[in-house]
């Protein structure tokens, strides 16, 4: 990386002059804590007392046995407090906001997990948090609404664009303008303006160090590919950043290839070739646009991959070809979750079940003696109703039909609460 947070082409901090000194701030005290052995020691206490952290790296007995190939692990961030990676780097990011004595934290949320990571990291070091959610989103994430509420945080829905993930981000930026002196922007995954890309990376980091040491006290050596879900860029560029320097251990991000290669169907910014280099968001990098550089439409059945951005570092990384990309369809990802139900009892979420896709489907290209590693960067609790749309499954359809009808009343309910 480059003083100024470039990865060869991509990064870099493209923000109003009025934000200059909130980044300035940011920048030196993530200096600082780079430098402070404490300060990690106690990000790691925070995360094994309330996270449950280090999590398991589970050999997949199974699975391993149904493809006859090399042996299959899997690193649990399903089992982190709130069910994914996420509150790693939102737990990081309000021991920072602590450091720089702020005491309110404001996010974006598209599906909603971030923003759920957020509120109750708020409601655990006392602050106040906001966070903002396109109204789309609002509507078609409210459970996830109710949780942020319940924890004490306020949600703004943004009515404005498209009323989605980019339309969040713009108002957190324009409600941190107005604030930062008193508040710390918890930006949610490895993309945007510098230093949030390495930031973000270097708490979920411990992904990937924690992994690295389990492999090698279960297996002698390491693995030979890791593969990880590609959405912003984090819970990959986590697994990813302490194999690095193994030359001969292969990086795989797998990205969301929706509904196949058409533009507009799916969210394969880098594996279908056709993200385009631009400036959104305050960073430069990939991303899906059309010949006006207007952004395109993203699709996916699963949530937080549905972004049309993708974090400099791998865009630089994909280039440089230290990671491959490959893109999962809905339907492959439909299919390999039904295979992992069932051969380890395990529910992953729809994102990290495109690793398992992209892992499945080139598993005779490692011989009996190697071992591969898959990130499952949350738990698919969250996704039963999404699933029931893959599978099609009328009674299921029917079920869910009712319950988002119940949701819309409780929500024209719950209103002006909370
Ligand atoms: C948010 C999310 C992702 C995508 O975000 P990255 O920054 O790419 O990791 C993947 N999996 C789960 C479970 C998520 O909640």
């Amino acid at each position: 990386m480059s003083a100024n947070g470039y990865y060869g082409p991509y990064g870099g901090m493209f923000i109003p002059e009025i934000l200059f000194p909130a980044f300035d701030e940011l920048k030196a005290t993530f200096a600082d804590i780079q430098q402070d052995q404490i300060f990690w020691q106690d990000y790691q206490g925070y995360l094994a007392t309330f996270s449950g952290r280090p999590t398991p790296l589970t050999y997949a007995e199974r699975l391993t046995a149904y493809f006859g190939g090399p042996r299959v692990y899997m690193k649990r961030e399903d089992l982190n407090h709130s069910g994914a990676h996420k509150l790693n780097n939102a737990l990081g990011q309000a021991m920072l906001a602590k450091r720089m004595n702020k005491t309110r934290i404001i996010a974006e949320t598209g599906a909603g997990q971030h923003g759920v990571a957020t509120a109750l990291v708020a409601a655990k070091f006392g602050l106040n948090a906001t966070v903002y959610m396109g109204s789309e989103d609002v509507e078609r994430q409210y459970a996830n609404v109710f949780w942020m509420k319940r924890f004490g945080a306020e949600v703004v829905p943004v009515e404005t664009g498209s009323r989605t993930l980019k339309d969040a981000i713009n108002a957190a930026l324009r409600d941190w303008a107005a604030s930062f002196e008193t508040t710390h922007y918890v930006l949610g995954t490895a993309s945007g303006p510098h230093p949030f890309p390495a930031l973000v990376t270097f708490f979920q980091a411990i992904i990937g160090n924690e992994t690295r040491e389990q492999i090698l006290r279960l297996e002698g050596k390491l693995p030979k590919r890791v593969y990880a879900c590609v959405g912003g860029g984090s819970n990959a560029l986590g697994i990813f950043k302490a194999f690095m320097p193994d030359e001969d251990v292969e990086l795989v991000g797998v990205e969301a290839g929706g509904e196949g290669p058409m533009v507009g169907k799916h969210a394969a910014r880098i594996a279908y070739g056709q993200g385009k280099i631009g400036i959104a968001q305050g960073y430069k990098s990939l991303f899906l646009q059309d010949e006006d550089g207007q952004m395109v439409e993203t699709y996916s059945l699963a949530a937080g991959l549905d972004y049309t951005g993708v974090s400099p570092l791998l865009a630089h990384l994909s280039e440089r070809k230290r990671v491959r990309f490959e893109a999962a369809t809905n339907e492959e990802v439909v299919n390999a979750l039904q295979l992992v139900m069932t051969k380890e009892g395990i529910v992953p979420a729809l994102e990290s079940t495109h690793a398992f896709a992209g892992a499945f489907r080139e598993m005779k290209q490692c011989s009996e003696g190697d071992s591969i590693i898959i990130n499952i960067s949350g738990r698919g609790d969250k996704d039963i109703f999404n699933i029931a749309e893959g599978v099609r499954d009328e009674e299921w359809k029917a079920f869910i039909q009712r319950k988002h009808t119940q949701y819309q009343q409780s929500r024209s309910g719950d209103s002006g609460k909370a």
